[in-house]
């Protein structure tokens, strides 16, 4: 299964889909976050990082474009390209460094860095439904399809 469509009716489900992704990450990740502004890409993402030790706030590093989280199971990197004015900035941030060994990388707006940014294993498209909200998920590699068979799961039980 390559796609799948999961509804998300409030904020918990879409922190739990987060965690829930990151429990079965066990190995490096890049994962790319589309949606509008407030559609949920930093709450999924909050999740995830909750579920690999993280404790308090996660905030769009919307100027800094990278947040490292260092002191979890595994390094992450938080991304948010939204002010990214050229894709080329990202050679100059080593971007490199980043998508490296066993990292998990969470990108919102990748679509900013088009064209330099890594492929990703999956990429997470969230939507508003009315006040709640829905996410597309798409593999692109083999952990990917695992990910999507993992939330199609859990979104049937
Ligand atoms: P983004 O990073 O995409 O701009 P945020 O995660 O910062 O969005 O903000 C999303 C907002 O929507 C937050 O106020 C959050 O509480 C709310 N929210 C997140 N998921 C849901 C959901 N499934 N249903 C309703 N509201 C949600
Ligand atoms: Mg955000």
């Amino acid at each position: 299964m390559n796609t799948c469509v999961i509804a998300l009716p409030d904020e918990a489900a879409t922190l739990d889909l987060g965690a829930q992704l990151a429990r079965a990450c066990d190995s490096a990740v890049v994962i790319y976050l589309y949606g509008d502004l407030g559609a949920g890409k930093t709450t999924f993402s909050r999740g995830f990082l909750q579920a690999l030790g993280h404790q308090g706030n996660v905030k769009s590093p919307t100027y800094t474009l990278v947040e490292p989280y260092q002191q979890l199971a595994r390094p992450v990197y938080h991304f948010d390209l939204y002010r990214l004015a050229d894709p080329e900035e990202l050679e100059f941030m080593g971007i490199r460094d980043y998508f490296a060994g066993d990292a998990v990388c969470l990108v919102e707006w990748p679509q900013q860095g088009a064209g330099v940014l890594p492929e990703p294993d999956l990429s997470l498209t969230l939507s508003y439904v009315n006040q709640a909200r829905e996410a597309k998920l798409e593999a692109h590699s083999p952990l990917g399809e695992r990910l999507v068979a993992l939330a199609l799961k859990k979104d049937s039980a």
